[in-house]
This record gives structure tokens, C-alpha cells and sequence, in this order.
């Protein structure tokens, strides 16, 4: 059976590696009809937090990544937070100990940093050398009886070749003479972050474990805690890191990095999905955009790429814009009409003027939140900003004032109004007439014709903006939209 898990440590939000991470074990498991199990790593008793905690499952279940077995539903294998398998942690090393592969140590910290400072001084790798990992069971059991202080350390077998067959990286392979006898339970009792992991991969039964590639140095020591123990060691795959544009570490310099600032920002769950799960993972076809049940369909883990991906907001944007064009006419306008009457621009989220504008904005729109500032541009005539640039100037100069006077005249002998009322096509039919009354066409006819009736050098079809504007009945809320 396939298990897989996402083990956030609550010390913060859920930044797009890990909403990523989660995501391609989610995805596995949906693929292959396994089991994803959340698991929170606050061990760190200083640096985790309930509300942390509840960030996290928050944004986790707003990306619509669902789990079997968590700290919120419970489980067979829990409990599911670390801080709350202690006893378990212990047990495990008791049982080491039995076996001779972990040991009491009694070192002071005093002794510890003098073996650091001397072996710096000769030039050795600083692993523990101390006298504990080779005492006669008498010195232990007086130090024991005394109540000395003492932690427990792994017993690093000598000269040993760890292998792993990662599913991402290929073979893996370490010397054991690289490692010191590592920590397992520190002297105040608190159990040790890679001794934590690989008993609760193991005792959850985790089958593959999908994680960064920052934690394939841990890999050694859990594959050795497994070894001993006799658990069957899971299968790895060490994704790589997502970069920024400029290639350093995606961080908070380079803007938004956890997945509720994005939300916030107006991306839809359904576009950062799809594009965190292009972020290293391909299908080997060059589709884009996929639905939830296309990736679930389509992902694979021998498609995840070796290689680091680069974060680019700019397509992300595209991306959405593209979800969000897809969205059920219902959904959006209660999206973008909602929004729109949240700000306060329009009265009414349900009109025919809305539907039209809806119907105009919708193409240029990337983010929701965009859509209050392309309708007011569409309500709004602010020609001196528009037209002041010198290729606006050349093509309006000659151009401008006849077609502005034409316009002017057509409307006040209600040529205008009646070429807007006789259905569809009955504006452009009349802006052709009038250029073929002056003479004019392409450029020299639209786009003062834009100009005059919009403000605006750009836009959505000026016959349809005018339509839409025509349908104006009471909708518009903020009349300083109009300027
Ligand atoms: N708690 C670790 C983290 O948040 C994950 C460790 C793991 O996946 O093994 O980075």
C-alpha cells in the first residue's frame, strides 16, 4: 500500500515549497489510490505554534489538498503531532540501547566543547569521540545509579556503505565514517528532530517519503535508525529547490512566497495548484493547463525533474487568468461582480450591465482583484494621460478634431443613438459610414474614433463598451468612477 506523507514543522506559514512538497505527495497518492498522512513536526517546542499549525492545515485545505490521517481527523497510526509521541520515542531507544546500537553519554557539555576544540586543533572531523561509546557496563550503571545527567547517542557503525535508489536523484550512496555517534534523546528528555522522523515514518508505515532535497543530508541517520531497528527502509525522493528569477533561493525579497499571501493577492486555488505542480514535475507533453483531476490522472513521480525550478510570478498570473476564464459564468460573476460591489464601484453584482461588463473585462483580467481596475478604466475618460504620447499625437493630430466633431454632431442629432439601438453590428456599420464619408480608414479612422468615444488608445471593442454603457441603469455606485 502506498503512504505518503507532508510533515510541516508549524514554525511559520505554508511557503509554495512546501505547499509543493504536500502537493506531489497528494497527487502520488490520488494517482496510485495510496494514502496521504499529515504529520506535524514540533518537536521544537520554542519555534512551534497552534496557530502556525492551524495556517498551514488552513492553506493546505484552501488548495484543496485533503488528507487520510492527521492531527485534525485522527487515525490509526497516531497521534499525529510529534510533541505527543514521546513515549513512543523512548521506548524505541530503550529498546536500542538493549540491542547495543545507542548508549548513554555522561560527556558535560564542557567535555564535549574541549573534544571539538581538539579535534579542530588536529585537523579531524568533529564527531564524537568521547569515552561513553565504549564504557564497561559497571562505569554506565554507577553514572546511571548517581543520576548524572546524560543524553543517548547512536551507535554509527564503522566504515559502512549506506545506499539509497532516490526515485528523483538515483543512487545516493555514504560513507558511515562521515557521521559521529548522534544524538537521540537530549539530556532534558526532548527526543532528536531525525530520530523523531524516521520512528514515525516507520511506525505510520510511510511507504515513500516525497521531500525537499534540503533533507537528504538527515536521510543517513534515519536510514541507519531503520537498519537497527529492523523496519523496512521506504523508498526516497529528494525534490530540488525552487528559485527565483535571479536563480539565488526563492525568499521574501523576492515578494510573496507562502501560499496565503497569494490568496490574498486574488489567485485562485485552482491556478496555484496547477502551477506548483509544473514546478518540477512535467507529464512529458507540453500542456499547461490542467484541472485538479488531469494532474491526478497525469502525475507520476519518475516525471519529477532532477533540476531546480525557477519561480516566475509573471507566468503564475497567466496562469490564473486562464483558470479564471474558465471558471462556471456563475462562479465568476459572483467572483468579480461580488467584488465589484465589495468595493463599492458597482450597486448590484446581477444586471445586465453587469453581465456585460463582465462579459468585456474578463479577457484582460489575471487576478480577480484586477477587475475593479479595468472597469473603472472602461468607465473612466482620462484623455490627457492617454493620448499625451508622442505616437498617440501623430495619429490623432490630423485626425482627432473632425472625428471628435463628427461624434459630437452624431450625438446630438441622435444618429448615434440610433445607429447603437439597431442591434448588433449597428455601431461599426455607422463608423464605417462615417469613413467612408471623410475618406478615412485603418488607423486613421479607429483609432481617433477609440479615442473619442473611450479616452482611452486601447481597449476592449469600443461598439461593445459603448453597449455596455448604454445598459448602465443605476448599476455604477461610485459615480467617481466616472472621471
Ligand atoms: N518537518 C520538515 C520540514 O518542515 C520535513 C521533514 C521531512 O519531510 O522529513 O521541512
Amino acid at each position: 500500500e502506498v503512504r505518503v506523507r507532508f510533515a510541516p514543522s508549524p514554525t511559520g506559514y505554508l511557503h509554495v515549497g512546501g505547499a509543493r512538497t504536500a502537493l506531489f505527495n497528494w497527487l502520488y497518492a490520488k494517482n496510485v489510490g495510496g494514502k496521504l498522512i499529515l504529520r506535524v513536526e514540533d518537536t521544537d517546542a520554542a519555534r512551534s505554534t497552534r496557530e502556525s499549525e492551524e495556517a498551514v492545515l488552513t492553506d493546505l485545505k484552501w488548495m484543496g489538498i485533503e488528507w487520510d490521517e492527521g492531527p485534525d481527523i485522527g487515525g490509526p497510526h497516531g497521534p499525529y503531532r510529534q510533541s505527543e509521541r514521546k513515549e513512543l520515542y523512548k521506548k524505541y531507544v530503550d529498546q536500542l540501547v538493549e540491542a547495543g546500537h545507542a548508549y548513554p553519554c555522561f560527556c558535560t557539555d564542557e567535555e564535549l566543547e574541549a573534544m571539538k576544540a581538539d579535534a579542530e586543533a588536529k585537523k579531524l572531523p568533529p564527531i564524537y569521540r568521547g569515552k561513553w561509546a565504549t564504557a564497561s557496563k559497571e562505569e554506565v550503571e554507577a553514572q546511571l545509579a548517581a543520576g548524572t545527567p546524560h543524553c543517548y547517542r547512536f551507535r554509527v557503525p564503522k566504515g559502512q556503505m549506506v545506499r539509497i535508489q532516490d526515485v528523483i536523484r538515483g543512487e545516493v550512496a555514504w560513507n558511515t565514517d562521515t557521521l559521529g555517534d548522534f544524538v537521540l534523546l537530549r539530556s532534558n528528555g526532548l527526543p532528536v528532530y531525525n530520530f523523531c522522523v524516521a520512528i514515525d515514518d516507520a511506525s505510520m508505515r510511510i511507504s515513500h517519503v516525497i521531500r525537499a532535497e534540503e533533507h537528504l543530508p538527515n536521510t543517513l541517520r534515519q536510514v541507519l535508525i531503520y537498519q537497527a531497528l529492523g523496519f523496512p527502509t521506504p523508498i526516497f525522493g529528494h525534490v530540488s529547490l525552487i528559485l527565483a528569477p535571479d536563480k539565488s533561493k526563492l525568499s521574501k525579497r523576492h515578494g510573496a512566497t507562502s501560499v496565503g499571501e497569494f490568496r490574498e493577492e486574488g489567485y485562485l486555488a485552482a491556478a496555484m495548484l496547477n502551477y506548483l505542480s509544473l514546478l518540477g514535475w512535467n507529464d512529458g507533453s507540453e500542456q499547461e493547463i490542467y484541472s485538479v483531476d488531469e494532474l491526478q490522472q497525469a502525475f507520476s513521480l519518475d516525471r519529477i525533474t532532477k533540476s531546480a525550478a525557477v519561480f516566475d510570478k509573471t507566468k503564475l498570473s497567466w496562469m490564473n487568468g486562464q483558470h479564471l476564464r474558465a471558471l462556471p459564468e456563475e462562479e465568476m460573476r459572483a467572483m468579480i461582480g461580488g467584488g465589484w460591489a465589495a468595493s463599492g464601484l458597482l450597486a448590484r453584482t446581477d444586471s445586465p450591465f453587469v453581465a456585460a461588463a463582465l462579459a468585456l473585462v474578463q479577457n484582460s483580467l489575471e487576478l480577480v482583484t484586477d477587475a475593479d481596475r479595468e472597469l473603472r478604466a472602461l468607465l473612466s475618460y482620462p484623455l490627457a494621460e492617454t493620448v499625451a504620447g508622442e505616437g498617440a499625437k501623430a495619429v490623432l493630430a490630423d485626425n482627432f478634431q473632425q472625428i471628435a466633431e463628427t461624434v459630437l454632431a452624431a450625438y446630438d442629432s441622435g444618429d448615434l443613438a440610433a445607429a447603437l439601438g439597431s442591434g448588433e453590428g449597428g455601431f461599426k456599420k455607422w463608423v464605417m459610414s462615417v469613413g467612408k464619408a471623410q475618406g478615412r480608414k485603418g488607423k486613421r479612422l479607429f483609432m481617433p474614433m477609440r479615442v473619442a468615444f473611450t479616452g482611452s488608445m486601447s481597449g476592449p471593442d469600443v461598439g461593445e463598451v459603448l453597449a455596455m454603457l448604454a445598459l448602465e441603469d443605476g448599476d455604477v455606485a461610485d459615480k467617481d468612477a466616472y472621471v
